[in-house]
């Protein structure tokens, strides 16, 4: 009975450890083809029951002759996945194509190979990027006064335009040889994110023509006499590009632009020529009311066959249109937010240019789409994340010193645990936000171009960003209501939806984007099965089919062998690839992918091309997976900074946030799954032991605060890269150095109360009265007495609001909105 129970023993442990390492399936065969040789041998066991088992075995050793296999295996399944493979039109196809796959690829996997992630260099700016930070971006920092750009002006002063033409800020990703910086993506990052904590309009101003537009498509697709005439422009300023897709009629569904070009003759600049008739009308279009040439997407139509193919529709194509083109209709503007950086609608009526207008000419028409998505995963993981980083960081900094200096009920506000929560929420999200930022930075110049983490950041740091700022705005209270030149939050505030807005709409981009994307294109087996499903070559797909089923077969079992395991043993039995502190949050990320990997095998496998429609049910997936990818960022950037001792707090509030974060969506998900004895099935694989991670404790939560309402080592890495420069226009200059001085004028500040108002001998209700009365009592001498006048200064110039005369906020010229449409009509 024993050896019985012995033998029994051995055969499971065999089948979950040829399981859980993923053995091939030969050799899983072979193992438990050993075992139970054993068993029959020395078993005590009736003969039956052996024979049972054998005959259990039998399909699973015959499964490795190929033929047998093929035969009632892979060919049914085959027939049925192609039946069940949604349609997928050319752009779904060339979206989910494009870019690469990275570390996001790992966390697909069940079982990331950390060294891919670790043994990646750390960015690092050169002298000359870092010579531009301090010295034209540090100036032009000086320069912005953003009260008066957005409540005066609704513009930047042309000082300003002229300063970021000469200087180059508008040809950070040009190349040198055509005038521009070339600047690494780390560093176009830092300047963008330190352009953010200063002005809302300049950093999204900058941020356009260094993101998916004219220039960045001419670099990768533009003819030599393309990118010889225009990247010299773009890179001096001469040109001023902006980029026209978004129409009417076409928001997030940006390939149903109802835009057209149709090829056909007539006159360009007075020469008779081949090109394109343009009629189109876009809106949202940043800079386009200041531009000089507008790329432009359309559908491109050859009715008449003169581009010498058989085709008459091409699909969507990009074209460069110079705005002084006749029929080109431009110059309004959009007013976004009170954040008024240029940004308004572009029409065009008959609008004539030749062939070689089209970007990489006549032989790039139709292949519209294909050079924007494939382009667009490198600019959203710059632009949005560095400006949302940027103005998180500032928002982080002046809020732990803001809560520093304001006291109520006698006390700074920091100390309350209310308020002590909230501003470690805030660190903790800034410090995700910086290591996704930086991080994935590095991997761009390392060569990548990461689709899906490219979705992940665009989403998580614009709404990181909005958690942060209504944070900020809550703990400084009515100072961030009230708009004027002291306000430095309000503008931030209001320009929160318009990140979230931009570059694929959050919502679409959760539920959507995320993934959608990273389960085809990241998944190690299912683009193997698509591609094999799509070729019209019936023997070599259905060897192709083969392979990846049987692949992927083992991969499924393997990832619920590896989640039941590891929840089980709460991923002890998982080897961190470091030791210390930070071991255990490699563990868990590898349980969680492991459990990840498997939800989304039983989810493809049993709802199909439905799963797209359960857009809740992907967004869950989706944020699982960017929970695993930004606590991997944040263990890599510890990394990155040489795993200071001081950050750990910050580093383990972070990753607690984010792992917790995917605990609840993967255990939403299992809730919200339609077919129950599934998830049933995979309950029992995920949660064995229910759910066993927690959120970030209360002690942790006020050391993290402690980090930033304190002038720390820890407070200045987390805000690094911000305009915090101390002079007389810049509030995080200011707001730092009263936090630097209330730690020395809190004693004395207490000693008023202790020894002066509760005594009696201070009897004064307003400070700079209690500080008269303490130096004559003795309780402060006279140095200490200045000492603490100078520091009340300082706080009151910081804690006071602006006011105004009504008619200085009196509403200026606006056509109402009526009366413009009957203009428009007229
Ligand atoms: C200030 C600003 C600057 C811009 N700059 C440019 C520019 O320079 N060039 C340019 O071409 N465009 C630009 N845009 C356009 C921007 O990209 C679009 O606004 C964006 O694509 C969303 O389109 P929409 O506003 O029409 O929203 P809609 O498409 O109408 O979407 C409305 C809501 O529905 C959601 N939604 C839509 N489809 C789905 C779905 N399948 N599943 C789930 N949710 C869905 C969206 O997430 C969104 O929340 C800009 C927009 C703004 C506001």
């Amino acid at each position: 009975m024993l050896l019985s129970f012995l033998w029994f023993m051995l055969f499971v442990g065999v089948v979950l450890w040829v399981a859980y390492r993923n053995h091939s399936h030969a050799f899983a065969t072979l193992a438990i083809a050993v075992v139970l040789a054993g068993y029959t041998l020395t078993g005590a066991a009736p003969v039956w029951w052996k024979a049972i088992l054998w005959a259990a075995f039998a399909p699973l050793a015959l499964l490795n002759v190929s033929p047998i296999r093929v035969r009632f295996l892979s060919r049914p399944f085959f027939r049925i996945y192609k039946r069940l493979l949604p349609r997928m039109s050319s752009t779904e196809r060339e979206a989910l194509e494009a870019g690469t796959v990275w570390w996001d690829g790992e966390l697909f996997t069940g079982h990331p190979e950390w060294n891919k992630l670790l043994s990646a260099a750390a960015p690092k700016l050169s002298s000359e990027e870092q010579a531009f930070l301090d010295g034209p971006c540090e100036e032009l920092c000086r320069m912005l006064d953003e009260w008066d750009i957005t409540h005066h002006r609704a513009d930047l002063p042309p000082e300003v335009w002229d300063f970021l033409k000469k200087k180059g800020f508008f040809a950070m990703i040009i190349p040198k040889k055509y005038g521009g910086l070339e600047f690494s993506a780390y560093a176009h990052s830092c300047v963008l994110a330190k352009l953010a904590s200063r002005s809302t309009v300049a950093c999204s101003t900058v941020a356009v023509p260094n993101s998916l537009g004219p220039a960045e498509l001419l670099l990768h697709y533009g003819t030599e006499e393309q990118k010889n005439h225009y990247l010299p422009r773009l890179a001096r300023g001469d040109d001023v590009p902006c980029f026209g897709l978004t129409a009417p009629r076409a928001g997030s569904d940006a390939a149903s632009i109802p835009d057209t070009g149709i090829v056909c003759r007539g006159t360009y600049r007075g020469r008779e020529t081949v090109g394109l008739r343009l009629d189109f009308s876009k809106r949202y279009i940043t800079l386009a009311p200041v531009a000089t040439v507008v790329g432009l997407a359309f559908r491109l139509f050859d009715p008449d066959k003169l581009l010498g193919g058989e085709q008459t529709d091409y699909g969507i194509t990009v074209a460069l249109v110079p705005a002084d083109a006749p029929g080109m209709k431009l110059g309004r503007r959009h007013f976004p937010l009170n954040v008024p950086f240029q940004n308004g609608p572009v029409e065009g009526k008959d609008v004539f240019v030749p062939l070689d207008a089209i970007v990489g000419g006549p032989k790039m028409a139709g292949q519209g789409w294909r050079m924007l998505v494939e382009q667009l995963s490198v600019g959203r993981c710059i632009s949005l994340p560095s400006n949302s980083t940027g103005g998180a960081k500032g928002a982080v900094y002046s809020t732990g010193a803001y809560a520093r200096i304001r006291q109520q009920f006698s006390t700074p506000i920091s100390k309350f645990e209310g308020v002590e929560s909230v501003i470690a929420r805030m660190a903790g999200n800034a410090y995700i936000m910086d290591a996704g930022r930086s991080v994935t930075a590095g991997a761009i110049d390392g060569g990548e171009k990461p689709a899906v983490p490219s979705g992940i950041l665009k989403y998580h740091t614009t709404e990181l960003g909005r958690v942060i700022v209504n944070d900020a705005m809550d703990v400084q209270g009515g100072k961030g209501i009230c708009l004027g030149p002291k306000n430095y939050l309000g503008r931030g505030y209001q320009l929160t939806p318009i990140g979230i807005t931009v570059e694929g709409a959050n919502i679409l981009t959760r539920n959507l984007i995320i993934f959608g994307q990273g389960a085809v294109r990241c998944h190690p087996w299912v683009l193997k099965e698509m591609n094999a499903a799509r070729d019209h070559d019936h023997r070599r797909a259905l060897g192709e089919f083969d392979k990846a089923l049987m692949g992927h077969i083992g991969f499924t079992i393997s990832n619920a062998v590896r989640s039941l395991i590891r929840a089980l043993t709460l991923s002890r039995i998982v080897k961190a690839p470091v030791q210390g502190p930070t071991a255990r949050y490699y563990e868990h990320i590898n349980r969680f992918s492991a459990s990840f990997a498997f939800a989304t095998d039983v989810a493809m496998l049993s709802l199909g091309g439905y799963l797209k429609k359960k857009e809740s049910l992907s967004a869950r997936l989706g944020d699982v997976l960017s929970c695993m990818y930004l606590a991997s960022m944040v263990l890599k950037h510890y990394d990155n900074q040489g795993r200071p001792e001081a950050d750990l707090p910050l580093v383990e509030y972070a990753c607690r946030t984010l792992l917790y974060r995917a605990q609840e969506q993967l255990h939403s998900f299992l809730r919200n799954f339609p077919v129950g004895w599934l998830a049933a099935v995979m309950r029992l694989a995920i949660f064995p032991r229910g759910l066993t991670y927690f959120a970030p404790s209360d002690r942790l939560g006020r050391k993290v605060a402690e980090l930033v309402t304190n002038p720390t080592e820890s407070r200045e890495r987390l805000c690094d890269g911000i305009y915090k420069t101390l002079e007389p226009t810049n509030h995080l200059g200011l707001v730092q150095e009263a936090m630097v001085l209330a730690v020395a004028a809190e004693p004395l500040l207490k000693r008023i109360r202790v020894e002066g108002v509760k005594t009696g001998r201070v009897t004064a209700l307003d400070l700079p009265s209690q500080i008269g009365q303490a130096e004559a009592v003795g309780i402060l001498s006279a140095a200490e007495a200045t000492q603490l006048r100078e520091y009340d200064r300082k706080v009151m110039e910081i804690v006071h609001v602006d006011d105004f005369e009504p008619e200085e906020l009196e509403a200026g010229q606006v056509t109402p909105p009526k009366a413009h449409r009957e203009a428009q009509v007229a």
